[in-house]
């Protein structure tokens, strides 16, 4: 098992590196963003710690292009105690677990074999319909390579719809998910969000990928 460890805090790097180390796994170490990312990328590692504050670039930086780029090693982020947004962020991002610093090290070292056995992430996994892609860790949605805008609703209804492609869906069942409510007062609103996202995925672009089942519901599928 390879781990890389970005780490600006010569101390603490050390410090992880070495417990690491008692564990037989196999470690490098980075004290710098740009650097890091380098290696993240390069390195086939099964496991990346990354310091968020970081020289150069930051670990959040770090970690969104990775994910961009459809990296799905497991990540542990590390925070200071006062960056509570950060970890928030870095979880949005796409980061597996979190630690606030100062840790145990048998925290550190639980986490990471905890990470290791789950194996790669699945949060940067993409899914795709055709030509259509919704990267789940940055939220964009891209058909035929053209990045495509959607407001909050209308990137949960497609993400609902794209991750049980070729299963249709009612309309309680989309008013469940996508609305969290009941499904009675519901009717026309998913309806009408249905078709907002159709202008926006499906006109003027080819196959038409949002189908309606009439009395039934929404199924998204390939021609
Ligand atoms: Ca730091």
């Amino acid at each position: 098992m390879r781990i890389l460890v970005v780490e600006d805090e010569t101390k603490v790097a050390s410090f992880i590196r070495r417990a690491l180390e008692e564990e037989s796994y196999a470690v490098d170490l980075c004290s710098e963003g740009v650097a890091g990312l380098e290696r993240a990328r390069a390195g086939a590692y099964d496991l990346v710690i990354l310091d968020l504050m970081l020289p150069g670039l930051s670990g959040l930086e770090v970690l969104t292009t990775l994910r961009k780029e459809r990296l799905l090693t497991p990540i542990l982020i590390l925070t200071a105690r006062s960056e509570v947004d950060q970890k928030v962020k870095g979880l949005d991002a796409g980061a597996d677990d979190y630690l606030t610093k100062p840790f145990a090290i048998e925290e550190l070292l639980a986490r990471a074999r905890a990470l290791l056995r789950r194996g790669p992430s699945d949060h940067a996994q993409i899914l795709q319909v055709e030509d259509l892609i919704l990267n789940p860790a940055t939220r964009e949605v891209t058909r035929g390579g053209q990045r495509i805008e959607l407001t909050t609703k209308e990137y949960a209804l497609l993400e609902y719809l794209m991750r049980n492609a070729g299963r249709v869906l009612t309309r309680p069942m989309i008013a469940e998910h996508v609305w969290n409510l009941d499904f009675d007062t519901f009717t026309n609103v998913i309806d009408v969000y249905v078709n907002y996202l159709r202008n926006k995925i499906d006109r003027g672009r080819g196959a038409k990928l949002i189908h309606t089942l009439r009395g039934t519901g929404y199924v998204l599928r390939a021609q």
